[in-house]
């Protein structure tokens, strides 16, 4: 196979802020991996939180490419088990690599990942979508504008969140979703739970930082509402030391390093009586469509990084009003 890698600049519709930095533009790794005759996309979306950039990712792609010169893309699992000897924690190199090679094996089967893994489509569970943080009056209008979405996830973590939920829940009636990406303390958490509970939300996404793992069994406890690791749940390995510490997990491909640890996660989380959440970063509808394949095995999903931009330079999954529809079709390049 031959690895084709190009860095790709994507622009955010509205600047992206969360509890610890704001974005208008990601830079993204794209792969188109080739035999000859067919070609399958991947994607990593690198995030200087887990340490990475769009530069070493594809520096770390070079390592890959005598590997995938001899592969064979059907037998996935030797190869990919191979290149993560060869990159060991650098996971955005992983799943750009992993992505790309299930997309190629199954369009050289002829058939989508999620037929070949046997999940049933109907139970892909509605997709939220994200408002970020801005002035209470921005949130409320970006609100209005996401007003066909029943599911909105609400990024928090300021001195107003209770104040902006308030403000929100008398636009609609949608389920909301909030994440305050580590910024709270273990006592707000458990305070608030309860304040956001009455205002229908339905669950808090990683309140406290990841280091703070021992505070959350407190947390979990005596917290109104399930509460999500997102940041404490990066690898399979992360999951055993989540369980009595949070209800779920949020896998995101490019913090694990693709599809073959995500379902690892999903076996390992389950085996532990965790709740399913899929994730992602700001990225194209290349990854947004890989993670989209698994949707049938989460219990949540938050699939919009695609939406969130407005130069998507592929098409795949189409999100409709949070709807995501797995089709036949493949990722293509508009
Ligand atoms: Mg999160």
């Amino acid at each position: 196979m031959k690895l084709q890698t190009a860095i790709e600049e994507i622009h955010l519709r509205h600047t992206f802020t969360i509890s610890r930095e704001s974005q208008d533009v990601v830079r993204v790794v794209t792969v188109e991996l080739s035999d000859g005759e067919l070609s399958g996309f991947g994607e990593a979306s690198p995030s200087s939180f887990y340490g990475e950039d769009a530069e070493g990712v594809r520096e770390d792609l070079q390592l890959l490419e005598a590997l995938a010169a001899d592969a064979d893309p059907l037998h996935y699992r030797d190869v990919l088990e191979q290149a993560a000897e060869l990159l060991g924690d650098r996971r955005g190199a992983l799943c750009a690599f992993d992505t790309a090679l299930f997309d190629l094996a199954s369009r050289k089967l002829g058939a989508p990942l999620w037929r070949i893994l046997g999940l049933n489509p109907e139970r892909t569970p509605l997709s939220s979508f994200t408002i970020g943080i801005d002035t209470v009056e921005r949130m409320v209008s970006k609100l209005r504008e996401a007003a066909q979405y029943p599911i909105l996830k609400v990024k928090l973590g300021t001195p107003r969140d209770i104040e902006i939920i308030r403000e929100l829940r008398k636009e609609t009636d949608a389920v909301f979703r909030v994440d305050a990406n580590c910024g709270w303390t273990a006592r707000e958490t458990i305070e608030k739970s309860a304040e956001l509970k009455a205002l229908g939300v339905e669950f808090i996404e990683q309140p406290l930082p990841p280091e703070e793992l021992d505070a959350m069994e407190e947390v979990c406890r005596k917290s109104s509402l399930p509460v999500i690791a997102d940041e404490n749940s990066i690898l399979p390995g992360d999951i055993p030391q989540l369980a009595g510490r949070f209800h779920g997990i949020n896998i995101k491909l490019v913090k694990c390093g693709g599809i073959l640890p995500a379902l690892r996660m999903v076996h390992l989380a389950r085996t532990l009586g965790l709740r399913v959440m899929f994730g992602c970063m700001i990225e194209t509808s290349i990854l947004i469509s890989a993670a989209a394949q698994l949707g049938p095995l989460a219990d949540y999903l938050d699939l919009d990084g695609n939406v969130l931009i407005s130069d998507d330079p592929y098409a795949g999954v189409e999100n409709e009003a949070g709807r995501l529809s797995l089709s036949e079709g493949w990722v293509r390049r508009r």
